[in-house]
């Protein structure tokens, strides 16, 4: 209640906003994912590791919306890449020299993908890799993981979200527990003739960041090898775990990547790739094909973003991140350690996740045993703070960050949970 009348005092501008938004829009804006109580903030500038609300209020952005700002806002190279790209046009029905060049440099460094095509949003990434898997085995099953996010289609929702999903959708997906070879292989004994894919984020982002325990997804990749089903890795978010994702991180290859976030450089951005034997099912030129339309496919300010995002991201900041990163847990650690509060972390690379349960989760339902209240107002105290992160608990890091930027964070972060203490 304090917290809630300290963020209304300060963000009187972003309440007004919120009101007439709401006037236009259902919700005040266009993203579920964005929303928080009592309203979200209207950002008016991101600059850098910051972002500028209408009040006038400056926030370190652990949000970076949603893991795809790795780079910050506004980041030089990138604006310098997207001028030029602006300066000849923007969209036009013919190939792209810019997509060659964002296809080369994506297709040598992720293991699985050997050939891509691009699409505008992660949703629309997931949803094109499942209907290669479909068409490719000719068969419609797909497995998923509990509460495993894919984005907004009808298959990839049917599971979490299902209103206005076609309960006939719903018939063709099933769900096990991530981080359980056992239960996937009961499935897979009862069901593989059904099954075109599975489909999994190899660490679980949205659900919570979980990583994957050892040898699961080597154990996943030997399972559909034995009952000759195709895996789909879902690496929206995992991309910048390395240069070649968590695919190479882990050294587990899949059949079927789906990308997007990172790899646009902040535009609306989605690739789906993978083995050529499969992809080619998208080539025009052969008798028949899969169709893949996008008026936006592959347009040159996203490619050329894309293109820079991806140079920026090398071994060195990789490193740098990991090292901020890590920083950033131990501090936290130190924090729920000494106030004895009911928290845990998870992180992989600059993914973490701050859980209100005892133990680290290691799937969806151990993760609703954590307690939204006290994540909610974590949440609003952060924020009062001058931290943006996600409302459920996600922070990731941008490599624009310094170690000072660490510090204020886990300063904030323990001064929130000083008065966390006191409500649990
Ligand atoms: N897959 C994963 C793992 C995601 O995290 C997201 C978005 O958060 C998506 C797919 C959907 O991507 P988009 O929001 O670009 O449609």
């Amino acid at each position: 209640e304090i917290a809630v009348q300290a963020y209304s005092h300060r963000t009187q501008k972003s309440k007004e906003m919120y009101e007439a938004a709401r006037l236009v829009m259902p919700g005040g804006d266009t993203r579920t994912t964005a929303f928080f109580r009592p309203y979200p903030l209207t950002v008016s500038e991101g600059v850098g590791p910051e972002l500028h609300d209408r009040d006038g209020n400056r926030y370190l952005d652990f949000l970076n919306n949603y893991t795809s700002t790795i780079h910050g806002h506004a980041h030089p190279k990138i604006i310098e890449r997207v001028n030029h790209a602006l300066s000849l046009g923007t969209s036009y029905a013919s190939v792209i020299e810019e997509q060659i060049i964002l296809a080369d440099v994506l297709c040598a460094r992720v293991p699985g993908i050997e050939r891509i095509r691009f699409c505008n949003s992660g949703t629309e990434a997931t949803m094109f890799a499942i209907r290669a898997a479909r068409a490719f085995t000719n068969r419609a099953g797909i497995i998923k993981m509990e509460g495993g996010y894919h984005g907004t289609h009808d298959t990839a929702q049917s599971e979490t979200s299902s209103m206005g999903v076609p309960a006939r959708v719903a018939e063709d997906i099933y769900a096990v527990p991530f981080n359980d070879v056992e239960a996937m292989e009961r499935l897979l004994i009862q069901r593989a003739k059904e099954i075109a894919a599975v489909i999994v984020e190899p660490v679980m982002g949205s659900a919570g960041v979980i990583p994957p325990l050892p040898g699961y997804l080597e154990g996943l990749r030997e399972l559909v090898n034995r009952y000759d089903v195709l895996l789909i890795f879902d690496e929206v978010q995992t991309l910048r775990l390395s240069t070649g994702g968590a695919q190479s991180k882990y050294q587990v290859t899949p059949d079927l990547t789906a990308l997007a976030k990172i790899i646009g450089g902040g535009f609306p951005v989605g690739a789906f790739g993978g083995r050529a034997d499969i992809m080619s099912l998208f080539d025009p030129a052969q008798s028949t094909s899969l169709s893949h339309g996008g008026t936006f496919n592959g347009n040159r300010v996203t490619m050329a973003a894309g293109i820079a995002s991806m140079e920026l991201l090398d071994e060195h900041a990789l490193t740098r991140l990991e090292t901020l990163a890590q920083r950033l847990e131990t501090g936290m650690h130190e924090t729920i350690e000494r106030l004895a509060v009911p928290a845990s972390i998870t992180r992989t690379g600059s993914l973490l996740h701050v859980h209100f349960t005892e133990q680290p989760p290691i799937n969806y339902s151990s993760t609703l045993l954590s307690r939204n209240d006290l994540a909610a107002l974590l949440h609003i105290e952060l924020i009062n703070r001058g931290i943006f992160t996600a409302p459920r608990g996600m922070w990731n890091l941008s490599t624009v960050m310094t170690e000072s930027h660490i510090e204020q964070a886990v300063q904030a972060f323990t001064d929130s949970m000083n008065v966390i203490a006191k409500c649990v």
